[in-house]
């Protein structure tokens, strides 16, 4: 995606590698995955060095995202994992509409995937 100075593409995905070092081979192999899709952008960015950020995506479980009452006056969205620009948007205004106490865009049904206490047996949190 276009950036304010240059391009952003990416990312490397290594299950269990929490280090969080810039490598020359991670950019290597983004290079290559950029070849393979879009081998003009790729070429034009050749000789050209890159800068990169190296992270853990945080993860649960279950592979939801954590987003509501956590505590009475807590509130949590976290867990994102690797799709947290698609979902902390809508997620964010949900965690809002909670804490306000106004309707959330969230159904239940799905608003109950995201519960921060959905492994804690018990009645569920308000939604
Ligand atoms: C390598 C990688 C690739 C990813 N690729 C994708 C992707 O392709 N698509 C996608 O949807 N998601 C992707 N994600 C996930 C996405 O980046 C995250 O889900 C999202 O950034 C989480 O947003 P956040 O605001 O919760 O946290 P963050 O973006 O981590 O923001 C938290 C901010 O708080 C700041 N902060 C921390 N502690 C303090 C403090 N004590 N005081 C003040 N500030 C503080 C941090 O510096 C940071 O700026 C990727 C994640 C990683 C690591």
């Amino acid at each position: 995606m276009p950036a304010r100075d240059g391009v952003l593409f990416g990312a490397t995905h290594d299950r269990g590698d929490t280090g969080s070092d810039e490598r020359a081979n991670d950019h290597a192999r983004n290079r290559a995955t950029l070849a393979a899709v879009l081998p003009g952008l790729a070429a034009r960015l050749d000789d050209v060095p890159l800068t990169g950020q190296a992270g853990v995506r945080a993860s649960t479980p279950d592979r939801q995202p954590i987003a509501g009452l956590l505590a009475p006056g807590l509130y949590a969205l976290t867990g994102l994992g690797g799709r947290g620009f698609l979902f902390a948007p809508l997620l964010a205004e949900h965690v809002a509409a909670l804490a306000l106490g106004a309707p959330s865009p969230v159904p239940r049904p799905a608003a109950a995937l995201v519960d921060p206490m959905r492994w804690t047996p018990g009645p569920a949190s308000p939604m």
